[in-house]
């Protein structure tokens, strides 16, 4: 069957519903025809006010993009069929000087990427069909409104033309009228103003960059309703390439293979009177979850007025009140319901109505914050709409960060500078900058900011990203600042009204009060509550309780389960009590890497050095007995904060020289000594001690005399660490802790170094054993961290309990990119050339994959019994995390604050591996 272009949806003025739905369900559909186009279709299909239309699938933009923006032939006259069957649905044809039918042109990807592509309004509208839109309406002003509306945004979106030259002739008409708002102008005013505009076109559009809209040589707005449309379409399929576009896929992990599809859809008016208006809701609250209608309407209003924040809008409770709009609201609280009855999620809906009548223009599952995530999911559940495991799969694992995030200290004792909309929770301290650029300079050198703006827009994408919060001074809680802030999880303050933001100036004064902030002032905002506040409060971390608690519970259940595949463990990297005590908190079934190194910092460096650097036996014994004893105390400390829980230690992994200080300085030290005239022997202690630094420096570190070569090389190293660890546990379990300790050696090559350290490793525990009278049973496992140990697991696993995958130095050495090196020097730039799909020392690359599944698989060949995990960053990556179960992984291990993450994550994974999400009955 040829492909196919386009699909239709929704009932003409005949009744009859001609949807074509792309797919069996809407998850199905989208890819076809986009998210809002296949949403149109379920909505028409069941039975809601959709004004009809047509999509144009994504792999059309996709073709089109594909073959250097030209049309593949068949796929106009397809569009064209489907105009022409809209126009005999509706009874009115596009241009008609009598009764022009109008349509909206707007994109659609499978993905909701909202504000980031383009839209056309009211197309179908020229010099002639104008009139016929006063004739149909009888309303001469709504018109002229409705053409230069149309000239404005076809002229800005599809010819690119500034829209400040718009807005400045606005401006100047209003002036001329002596005027304040758009709503002043009158008809005539609207009708000499399209002329303007049109002159702009005229003046601003290259004809010879665009004969399809020259004539006579000139460039002119085109007249031609079929032109019109297509080349709306183009700038649409155009504008899924856009820069802003680009960041927000990006950002949001979308592929930019998609596509967009082109939504074609009769026109409805919410501004045609005072029983016209439009608006935005979510069927719950999409900031903290309340199950509320939440939203904003205005009276007598383009769509685009509501979004753009440009009128302050009404709450939507407050619609069933407005004469003339009682019924339309009624049934919008109707439709709510009947949404999520068959959506079972929450939604989130634009409506236009119009003179009275109701109209569904799009539906989405809602975008929310973690914390209304969260609730939202536990309501479904609670409701009887969705099994646990889809309310555990509800929840975005990296969106639970927000709330692992600072929040205001409740301690804390601060004065509220002023208030706005709590539009996105969390709390952020920073510098204020007024502009997209300069938050990305801040974040550049890693100074925090606050973005301040009146209202943002896409083009400040970049800058929201890069600050810690948003700050608004206009826009309600469905403006474009907290819809992206919200999508983001960066808090939001907005419509913070006070605030009189001169952004040229670099000056916000503050209503009601002296203050005045510059560039550069430090505040603080807190978007669970609306709190603006001069100066820095502190923040602190929340604890894990209520709903998320809950659902990682219910997470923590399915992974144990095993029953339904196969238990999926999550442990923590620690190497200290504290952060070991915080993994416990955070849920941690254990440690999966404590790195030793760690406890030979601040003032241990002085005992590794004088052991390092002593000359004689004598002082090397001194420094590995103090050695002995403090790290000893690490380890009753490690132990008793996760007893009974498993603790990997693994032993000394660094070269010896970064416990050293900079040889350069002892050279400076003993030119001095030389100046100051120092004994011959104790400038000859110096330059023997300058020698023996010197002889640790290593040409290229990371392949040089570290991990387990280290500790065949100083075997008193691995003897001091061994034996700490049998002691510390000799001596807690005769007080009666249960402590579990696994010793794991760092950056095994070939089964023989392993087979060498184990023996060592055995002997010493056997001997602790032996002298305190306490059976100790002390597994002993490696990493597997370098390719050849991957790819010689099967003998290396003969001689390890346990294999835990390093994917820092397994992604460094089978990339042979240095991470310390690489990360900003080229990453950024394969990731743009999508030489990278992702960086792989966030993501486990599929390449690094393959050198783990050969690891597990050459485990257990050796090993039935072996416990496989991951100690890596990755460990604590979504995506990875997904990997990793299907690579039959026992457990991931990560820093603690990403342990909750994790949890949700492992649970998910194990869902998606095991046939999906079970459904309720
Ligand atoms: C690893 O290589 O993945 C690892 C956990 O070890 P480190 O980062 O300490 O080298
Ligand atoms: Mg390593």
């Amino acid at each position: 069957m040829a492909e196919k272009h386009v699909y239709r949806f929704g009932a003409g003025i005949d009744g009859v519903n001609a949807t074509e739905p792309a797919g069996e369900t809407v998850d199905q559909a989208k890819w076809i025809v986009g998210g809002k186009g296949a949403n149109l279709a379920e909505m028409a299909k069941i039975g809601l006010p959709v004004p009809p239309g047509f999509s144009i699938t994504c792999q059309t933009c996709v073709a089109y993009a594909n073959a250097g923006n030209t049309w593949a032939d068949g796929v106009l006259d397809e569009i064209d069929a489907a105009r022409e069957n809209l126009e005999e649905r509706m009874g009115k044809k596009l241009g008609d000087p009598k009764d022009p039918l109008l349509v909206s042109v707007r994109s659609g990807a499978p993905f909701s990427m909202p504000g980031m592509m383009d839209t056309v309004l009211n197309l179908g509208l020229n010099d002639v069909s104008v009139n016929g839109l006063i004739e149909q309406t009888g309303n001469e002003r709504f018109a002229w409104d409705s053409y230069r509306r149309f000239v404005q945004m076809f002229s800005n979106v599809v010819m690119g033309v500034d829209g400040d030259f718009f807005e400045d002739a606005i401006n100047e008409k209003k002036a001329e009228k002596g005027v304040k708002l758009d709503t002043e102008l009158t008809a005539e005013d609207l009708k000499e103003l399209t002329q303007t505009f049109k002159q702009i076109f005229a003046v601003n559009v290259d004809s010879q960059a665009h004969p399809e809209v020259t004539v006579d040589g000139c460039a002119a707005f085109p007249q031609d309703p079929k032109l019109q449309l297509r080349l709306a379409i183009e700038a649409v399929f155009g504008s899924w390439m856009n820069e802003r576009a680009i960041i927000y896929r990006k950002q949001n992990k979308i592929s930019d293979d998609l596509g967009t599809a082109v939504n074609v859809q009769v026109m409805v008016f919410g501004n045609k009177g005072e029983t016209s208006a439009t608006g935005v809701a979510f069927t719950r609250n999409p900031a903290d979850g309340t199950k509320e209608f939440y939203g904003d309407f205005l009276v007598n209003a383009q769509g685009e007025d509501v979004v753009a924040g440009i009128r302050n809008t009404e709450p939507i409770a407050d619609l069933k009140t407005v004469p003339g709009l009682e019924e339309a609201g009624k049934q919008l609280d109707e439709i709510f319901v009947k949404l999520e009855e068959h959506y079972h999620d929450m939604m989130d809906i634009e409506f236009t109505i119009e003179q009275g009548k109701l109209w569904m223009l799009q539906t989405r599952v809602g975008k929310r914050t973690a914390m209304a995530a969260l609730a939202i999911a536990m309501q479904f559940e609670a409701e009887g709409a969705i099994s646990r495991e889809e309310a555990v799969m509800r929840v975005a694992p990296d969106q639970l960060d927000q709330l692992l995030h600072p929040q205001f200290d409740p301690k804390a004792d601060f004065k509220v500078l002023t208030k706005g909309m709590n539009a996105s929770p969390g709390a952020a301290v920073g510098k204020v900058v007024f502009s997209a650029e300069e938050a990305v300079h801040c974040a550049n050198k890693d100074q925090p900011c606050i973005l301040v703006r009146w209202e943002t827009t896409p083009d400040d994408l970049k800058g929201m990203v890069a600050a810690e919060g948003i700050l608004t001074s206009h826009g309600g809680k469905t403006s474009h600042a907290a819809v992206i802030a919200r999508g983001m999880g960066a808090p939001c303050v907005c419509g913070a009204e006070a605030l009189k933001i001169d952004a040229k100036a670099k000056e916000v004064t503050v209503s009601g009060t002296d203050v005045v902030l510059h560039e550069g002032d430090i505040i603080s905002i807190n978007g669970t509550t609306g709190d603006v506040i001069l100066g820095a409060v502190p923040l602190v971390r929340p604890e894990l309780t209520g709903d998320l608690e809950t659902i990682l519970e219910w997470a923590d259940e399915i992974r144990r389960d095993a029953s339904r595949g196969r238990i999926f463990g999550v442990r923590a990297n620690a190497d200290n009590p504290e952060d070991a005590q915080l993994s416990r908190d955070f849920g941690a079934e254990g440690i999966g890497l404590d790195r030793t190194e760690h406890m030979f910092l601040g003032d241990r460096k002085e005992i590794i050095q004088s052991f390092i650097l002593a000359d004689r036996t004598g002082a090397k014994q001194q420094a590995l007995g103090q050695l002995l004893k403090v790290q000893t105390d690490d380890f009753l400390g490690m132990f008793k904060a996760m007893d009974g829980k498993t603790v990997i230690v693994r032993l000394l992994d660094p070269p010896l020289h970064e416990f050293l200080d900079n040889p350069r300085d002892y050279a400076v030290e003993l030119a001095h000594a030389e100046d100051r005239g120092e004994s011959d022997i104790q400038l000859k202690a110096r330059r023997d001690l300058l020698a023996r630094l010197d002889s640790f420096q290593e040409a290229n570190p990371m392949l040089g005399l570290r991990g387990c070569r280290l500790g065949i090389v100083y075997p008193e190293l691995t003897e001091m660490q061994v034996r700490a660890i049998a002691s510390a546990t000799a001596h807690l379990k005769k007080r009666g802790f249960d402590p579990k300790p696994e010793i794991m050696v760092p950056l095994i090559g070939t089964v023989e170094e392993l087979k060498v350290v184990r023996e060592q490793i055995e002997g010493v525990i056997a001997g602790v054993s032996e002298q305190t009278g306490v059976e100790l049973h002390i597994p002993v496992g490696c990493m597997i961290e370098i390719p050849r140990a991957a790819v010689t697991a099967d003998e290396i696993g003969k001689y390890a309990d346990f294999f835990s995958f390093g994917t820092n130095d397994l992604t460094q050495m089978g990339f042979g990119y240095s991470r310390d090196d690489v990360e900003s020097a080229f990453i950024p730039l394969y990731l743009n050339k999508k030489i990278l799909k992702a960086n792989p020392f966030e993501t486990l690359d599929p390449g690094i994959a393959k050198l783990v599944k050969l690891g597990v698989e050459g485990g257990h060949q050796a090993n039935e019994k072996i416990v496989c995990g991951v100690c890596g960053e990755t460990g604590g990556d979504p995506d990875s995390i997904q990997m990793y179960y299907d690579l039959g992984l026992d457990y991931v291990s990560c820093s603690p604050y990403r342990v909750p993450i994790a949890r949700l994550a492992a649970a998910q994974a194990k869902i998606k591996s095991n046939g999906g999400a079970q459904k309720l009955a």
